[in-house]
């Protein structure tokens, strides 16, 4: 397996805050794994550091063997790594094909014509929106605006895809189906980094995951393992 991403002493302080605190981990092609830690902990900062949102103090971000740390978030979304964010970012003046349509332009590969509209077809396809192309995002309900934005990230082509709580606020049927998507898509070959607090979706999906507290890496392994830490299960309860 070839290391895709590998982070090393990635910091990043807000003041004297730090909020991410030496954090070290690599990914592989072709996985799949979970971030979790209690609220404040981090892990929204180091998507934010590893997409660009967010200029690290510290450390290094390469990805496919090229330091990304600090670059902007239209260069490393050119690099080939997507994300959804906790609040949605669709655009609900155009169509769904118009929203995806965007990144398969601009994003990772860059497709023209033709191909630009099949790939974007092609995500919505993926995400259950195939049939809607050419209604209104900004009439989607909420599970279809997320449906959405997982598009948009899909439509770059990505080789890494981060997901930030992708699954909140879904009802148990919407929680199911979106476990079933991003299996599919985990299936499909993507890589992705997923920080998720529904731990039945954790254990359904990610053979590994990590575990941040208070801006540190403080547990990465097997998932079953992971969770019955004890440094994990008190962090949850806090110390
Ligand atoms: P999580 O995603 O685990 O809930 P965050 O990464 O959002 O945690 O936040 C980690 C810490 O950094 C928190 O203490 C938060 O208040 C702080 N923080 C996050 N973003 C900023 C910011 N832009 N300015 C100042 N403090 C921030």
């Amino acid at each position: 397996m070839m290391t895709l991403l590998q982070i090393e002493k990635a910091a990043r302080n807000f003041g004297g805050l730090k909020a991410v605190d030496q954090v070290s981990f690599e990914i592989e092609s072709g996985t799949i794994m979970g971030l979790l830690g209690p609220n404040g902990s981090g892990k929204t900062t180091l998507l934010n550091l590893i997409s660009g949102f967010l200029t690290p103090s510290a450390g290094r971000i390469v990805f496919n063997g090229r330091d990304l740390a600090g670059a902007r978030p239209d260069k490393i979304a050119r690099a080939g790594i997507a994300r959804t964010f906790q609040l949605v970012r669709i655009l609900p003046s155009l169509t769904l094909l118009e929203n995806v349509m965007l990144p398969a332009v601009f994003g990772h590969r860059s497709h023209w014509g033709k191909e630009a509209d099949r790939v974007a077809r092609a995500a919505l396809e993926k995400t259950g929106l195939g049939e809607r192309a050419s209604a209104s995002a900004g009439d989607l309900n909420y599970i279809d605006q997320k449906r959405l934005e997982l598009a948009r990230a899909l439509a770059a082509e990505p080789e890494l895809l981060l997901l930030d709580e992708w699954l909140a606020g879904l009802n148990p049927t919407e929680l199911q189906e979106g476990i079933a998507l991003i299996r599919s898509l985990s299936g499909s070959g993507i890589p992705i980094i997923m920080v998720e607090h529904i731990m039945e979706a954790v254990r359904a999906l990610c053979p590994r995951c990590a575990v941040m507290n208070a801006g540190k890496l403080i547990a990465d392994g097997e998932t079953a393992k992971v969770l019955s830490d004890k440094a994990v299960i008190a962090a949850y309860l806090g110390d």
